[in-house]
């Protein structure tokens, strides 16, 4: 039996986006850090490179009865090699392709460059945002969300938790959280690479503001090794941490099972991986029992499978949130909206409402809730401001 196609693609296209930022992403620049020549700063806390300005890629899909979906995936450092990747070797293998098709596409798309080693990096960054306009040219094809193409919506918002407090002093950062719980916020993640005093002291102080009844979460950003880690997370525990992020180096599995099974509250990470080839050996060994997928990495698909291994593993699912336009942001709503009983989605106060002008839609965040936009495809579209932006692109 064969089926009929729905629409063929017709073309894809490309765009870098940056947006400008007063205070760069996780707070003022710290003693020796500077933005060089290209716009970079590398921060010494946690020894990475970060862009001064926000900066993401943006995709358009056309079928050919004219109709668009987008994407978007992560253009945090270097977006014109994702760029590249997508103008020479994906967009033109998708032209003819059945819209209706989106997960066949991308693992079509991830077999090109396979046997060559190229199972995550910027190729896999660059399926991720083709991956989120297939599935929202679906959906606006079909006039269904993203969630209901993936099997059904099980709730229409989703606890959001405040991701960093980006103030120079700790007094500050403390003011902050207690601003935040009195939107209406019920759980906030500090970051331990700018908690100038040690995390310890950082936790102590931001308890003591916000008071027992809010959730507190700590980034340890990968910088520890795993007995460290424990002791650290030991004395955080005293202050009711509700889970520890990152604390060890990504390639340490074995440090992940080891601080995993040495703590008592969940250990979370998984921001930095983008398929579920890279999560299943952390399943196996459960090196966690909170997964955070990022959207811009992983795409729909990819999404959609960690999320049904980590339920099969008993795991918890809280997606991470990295810096988006707002095209991959709806995805992740749409795609996490799927899951039963999803604790938290990660809330980037800094960047999530700034760039609602980017996208048209009723998605947003509000007393301590994402409300997931309810229209076609992912639910959002871009604004005439983003529009104009894609047209100097
Ligand atoms: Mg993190």
């Amino acid at each position: 039996m064969s089926t009929a196609p729905l629409d063929a693609i017709q073309k894809l296209e490309c765009f870098i986006v940056r947006v400008p930022r007063d205070v760069p992403y996780l707070g003022p620049l710290r003693d020796g850090e500077f933005i060089n020549e290209k716009g970079y700063l590398i921060r010494k806390g946690n020894r990475s490179i970060y862009p001064s300005t926000d900066q993401t890629v943006v995709l358009k899909v056309t079928a050919e009865s004219g109709r668009i979906g987008w994407g978007e995936t992560y253009g945090i450092a270097a977006p014109e090699a994702v760029k590249a990747i997508v103008d020479n070797l994906l967009a033109p293998v998708i032209v003819g392709r059945d819209v209706s098709a989106p997960a066949v596409i991308h693992d079509d798309l991830y077999d090109l460059m396979r046997v060559r080693g190229f199972f995550g990096g910027y190729f896999v960054d660059a399926l991720a945002g083709v991956d989120i306009a297939l599935w929202d040219l679906y959906g606006r094809i079909t006039g269904l969300s993203v969630s209901q193409l993936l099997g059904g919506r099980r709730q229409e918002t989703l606890p959001a938790y405040v991701s960093g407090l980006p103030r120079a002093t700790l007094q500050e950062r403390c003011d902050l959280a207690v601003e935040w719980v009195n939107k209406g916020f019920k759980a906030i993640k500090f970051a331990g690479a700018v908690a100038d005093d040690g995390m310890v002291k950082e936790m102590a102080a931001l308890r003591e503001a916000i008071g027992p009844g809010v959730d507190l979460m700590v980034d340890m950003h990968w910088k520890h090794e795993a007995a460290e880690a424990v002791s650290i997370i030991r004395k955080l525990e005293a202050h009711g941490l509700y889970f520890a992020e990152a604390p060890v180096q990504s390639e340490d599995m074995t440090g992940q099972v080891r601080v995993a099974n040495s703590i008592g509250v969940p250990l979370a990470l998984g921001e930095e991986l983008r398929t579920a080839y890279e999560y299943r050996p952390r399943f196996e060994a459960r090196a966690m029992s909170i997964v955070q997928p990022e959207m811009g990495h992983t795409g729909i698909t990819e999404f959609a499978r960690i999320g049904m291994m980590a339920q099969a593993f008993h795991m918890k699912i809280i997606p991470h949130a990295a810096i988006s336009i707002g095209i991959f942001m709806a995805a992740s709503l749409q795609a996490s909206a799927v899951f039963l009983g999803l604790p938290y989605h990660e809330y980037q106060h800094s960047i999530f409402d700034r760039n609602l002008m980017f996208t048209n839609g009723d998605m947003a965040c509000e007393n301590g809730f994402y409300k997931v936009p309810t229209g076609p495809g992912i639910g959002v579209e871009p604004s005439e401001a983003l529009l104009a932006m894609l047209e100097d692109a």
